[in-house]
């Protein structure tokens, strides 16, 4: 006989046995306000050669976050969800910007980002990339998020209200002899990028699991949610492809990448590197 699973919560933990949750992705007012319902969820991502993959599956109106339980639903899950509202609607519409948000804003809009993000990516196909920690935590620690957990964020003129990937694509800039196979093998089981767009406002999560690397970022289009601050590589390059949401998705999300630190990693101030080209990057479906 076949054995049934039993499902937890992937926040808490707890059993789902009789009781399921019927909520979206994106609540009602979100997808009402911006045609989110109707947007196809593509399950997106990124293999491990960097190819693009996408496969369209359902709207995301069909589209229910199981696995998660009604108190987690209900309860700080609702709070964030109320907390974010007027942040993202400023964002996504335009009227404010990312730059001008305070510190609890941010923090606010990361944690709701992280929460998003998580589901999400719980809610596709994909291999599992989040760690079962970073579950618990985005519900149980109210005042940060797990080390190494990054949010950064730009806003664009949209093209489509709705676009995502996520992967474990990250070019890096490090010596040969140090990128071991086990470090590779981290990389590609637990370095996440999960990118997500609201009408004009791009999000990205992504998790940097080494202590002895640090972001590689695009200046002026990676602008960071959480932390506010912290040493960073940054690169210039004006070539970010702000016209079309989806290639303005996967130009943040494959612009990212990790650099070994140095001696010189408390002055990184404006530090050149060259990020692999996004230009010719295609996509693919499955
Ligand atoms: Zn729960």
């Amino acid at each position: 006989m076949k054995k049934m699973k039993i499902r937890q919560c992937i926040f808490c933990g707890s059993y789902l046995t009789g009781q399921k949750s019927r909520e979206h992705i994106f609540p009602a007012w979100m997808q009402k306000r911006w045609g989110l319902g109707d947007s196809g969820i593509l399950q997106t991502h990124f293999s491990e050669t960097g190819e693009v993959l996408s496969d369209r599956l359902h709207s995301l109106r069909s589209h229910l976050c199981g696995g998660v339980c009604s108190l987690c639903n209900n309860g700080w899950m609702s709070i964030l969800e109320t907390e974010a509202q007027s942040i993202l609607i400023g964002l996504a519409e335009g009227t404010s910007s990312l730059s001008e948000l305070s510190s609890s804003q941010c923090f606010s809009l990361a944690r709701w980002a992280c929460k998003t993000a998580f589901v999400l990516h719980a809610a596709s196909n994909y291999r599992p990339i989040v760690s079962a920690k970073h579950f618990r935590a985005i519900r149980d620690d109210t005042s940060q998020l797990p080390l190494g957990v990054y949010v950064h964020g730009r806003q664009h003129e949209s093209t489509q209200p709705f676009a995502w990937w996520q992967g474990s694509a990250w070019f890096v800039d490090a010596e040969e002899d140090t990128l071991t196979p086990e470090i590779k093998e981290v990389l590609k089981a637990e370095a996440y990028k999960i990118c997500f767009t609201i009408k004009d406002l791009i999000l990205i999560v992504s998790y940097n699991p080494f202590t002895n690397m640090l972001p590689v970022l695009w200046k002026w289009n990676h602008i960071s949610v959480f932390p506010e601050r912290g040493p960073v590589f940054w690169y210039e390059r004006d070539d970010f492809p702000k016209e079309d949401t989806q290639r303005a998705c996967i130009a943040l999300f494959a612009g990212m990448g990790l650099k070994q630190r140095d001696d010189q990693a408390s002055q990184l101030q404006g530090t050149q590197k060259t990020a692999p080209p996004i230009s010719d990057v295609s996509i693919k479906k499955l």
